[in-house]
């Protein structure tokens, strides 16, 4: 049966647009739909976080020709070159330095809506691509041979496969009736951009205080950084509601003033923070990827990066059918996508939520067994070394630290070694 087009995305963010440039040199024929308004109107809601983009997704960039567009002088990402973390209610602490794993970095902090409008920029140069914004989702009903799209609008587009790309609380894995496991963190992470007296060094700081952790990510100007606390949700109300001035002082006390005085601090905006999976990332004529598929706490700054790979394993399988001429959008085969990428994504789910469970008990016993954990990680150099490869990306399993399972588009010539 013919069809308007391949390949329906539903969610141009990040992880959505991401996955078309994967499939721009495919010959399938792929149409966005995005809620928000076109990049260029001034009432389109703009992304104001920054986001660590591990070492994989670099190379994920740079395969579909977007990294050169995010690095562009203006507002470049900024390296990691080390991190600093440790611990308010013991003597824990983690050093990692990227020159022990040989690498420049262990990844980079960008802008989320420069790394959008990359992507954008990129889709605009291939034909086979179509977004359309504006555009909501409303339902879809799926046959035998293909799955068939109504708009908001009152449009009907239909394709052999339709990706839920639409976020946490995405609409395409309602519609399918996937079940979704999670639960809410009652914590709000504060975002804003923070100017400092003494230079941040590329390194990225995080500080796990009882309430939740603090994170200071480097940004281009050496020194301004962007700021993600996380914290129980009360509390990070007030936090949101101090005045600038009291906000700066507490900012300050709560990180040890390790940067110095707080200077400045931009406007503050808070997320709600949840964990949540999808039992099942695929069904007939459908599959799910990113936040639609799982969302993570922001601690260990995981959440786009597994969503990056998600795409990229997707792309990888799709293209490997589409080339053989076989129906791709049949169950049987994007199965194969949950088998590669469900396994991963549960062990991050899973490191993230008990990082922020460990973290988050206040008793001087426990305290005391959790930062001599942290000591222990941090004296023991191939433990060390392997935490540094899982945080740049570049392995992907916690027990083999290997980059065996990673799709093609993340894997760069220098990472075999691995
Ligand atoms: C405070 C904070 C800090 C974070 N920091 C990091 C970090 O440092 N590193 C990291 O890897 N991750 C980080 N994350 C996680 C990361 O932001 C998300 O994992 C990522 O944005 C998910 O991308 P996505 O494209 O899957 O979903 P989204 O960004 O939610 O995009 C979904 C898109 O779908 C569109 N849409 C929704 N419904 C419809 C519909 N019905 N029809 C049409 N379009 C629709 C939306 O407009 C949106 O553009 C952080 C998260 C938070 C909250």
């Amino acid at each position: 049966m013919s069809t308007d087009c391949d390949i329906i995305i539903n969610g141009g963010g990040m992880v959505g647009s991401a996955l078309a440039c994967l499939l721009a040199d495919s010959g399938l024929s792929i149409v966005i739909l995005e809620s928000n308004l076109p990049p260029g109107d001034k009432k389109a809601s703009k992304d104001i976080r920054v986001s660590a983009l591990t070492l994989a997704t670099k190379n994920i960039f740079d395969s579909i020709d977007v990294w050169q567009s995010v690095s562009h002088a203006k507002n470049p990402p900024a390296p990691i070159m080390e991190m600093q973390i440790w611990d308010a209610g013991s003597s824990g602490q983690i050093h990692f330095d990227s020159a022990e794993i040989g690498e420049p970095c262990l990844g980079y902090i960008a802008s989320n809506q420069k790394v959008l409008d990359s992507l954008y920029t990129r889709i605009k140069r291939s034909s086979n691509i179509k977004i359309k914004f504006d555009c909501v989702l409303k339902d879809y009903k799926i046959s035998q041979d293909q799955v068939a799209v109504l708009t908001e609008a009152g449009a009907t587009i239909t394709a052999s496969l339709l990706i839920g790309a639409d976020g946490a609380s995405s609409r395409v894995r309602t519609i399918a009736g996937l079940e979704n496991h999670g639960w809410p963190y009652n914590q709000t992470a504060i975002v804003a951009t923070v100017e400092s007296e003494k230079q941040h060094n590329n390194t990225a700081w995080q500080r796990f205080l009882p309430t939740g952790p603090l994170a200071f990510l480097p940004l281009a100007d050496l020194q301004q950084t962007s700021i993600v606390w996380s914290a129980d949700t009360a509390y990070a109300n007030e936090l949101l509601q101090l005045n600038d001035a009291d906000f700066k002082e507490t900012l300050g006390q709560k990180f040890e003033n390790r940067l110095g005085e707080i200077k400045n601090v931009g406007p503050r905006n808070g997320f709600p923070l949840t964990l949540a999976h999808a039992e099942l990332y695929t069904d007939e004529r459908l599959a799910l990827i990113g936040d639609a598929a799982h969302r993570m706490h922001p601690l260990a700054g995981q959440g786009v990066n597994m969503g990056l790979l998600d795409a990229a394993v997707l792309a990888e399988i799709i293209q490997g059918h589409s080339e053989q001429g076989r129906d791709f959008g049949k169950n049987f085969r994007l199965k194969a996508y949950t088998r590669w990428r469900k396994h991963d994504n549960q062990l991050m789910l899973m490191a993230t939520d008990g990082f922020k469970r460990v973290f988050g008990i206040n008793q001087p016993m426990l305290n005391n067994i959790r930062g001599q954990g942290m000591n222990f990680v941090s004296g023991l150099p191939p433990l060390r070394r392997s935490m540094m490869r899982l945080a740049s990306g570049m392995a992907s399993g916690i027990i083999t630290g290997m980059t065996g399972n990673l799709p093609r588009a993340a894997l760069s010539s220098t990472s075999s070694r691995w």
